[in-house]
């Protein structure tokens, strides 16, 4: 998918996934982000793929609601 976070307001595109502001998971492996720029400080709002290191909390989230995004 190769979905990449871009700033629209500096083009700023390194992003830490890891650092949202927010997160509405999608799928087993997209979420919506929210972040704060890390070169302007502008939010921004984009889907970008939940990085591996996320995914955890993102399966215990899934659970917690009663999402029925636990199971691979
Ligand atoms: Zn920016």
């Amino acid at each position: 998918m190769g979905k990449i976070m871009k700033c629209p307001n500096c083009g700023e595109t390194r992003f830490d996934l890891t650092t949202y502001d927010s997160m509405m998971v999608l799928s087993a492996d997209v979420a919506l982000f929210t972040l704060r720029c890390p070169g302007c400080g502008t939010s921004v709002s984009s889907l970008a793929n939940i990085p591996s290191s996320l995914r955890e909390e993102v399966r215990f989230a899934a659970i917690e609601t009663g999402a029925g995004m636990g199971c691979e």
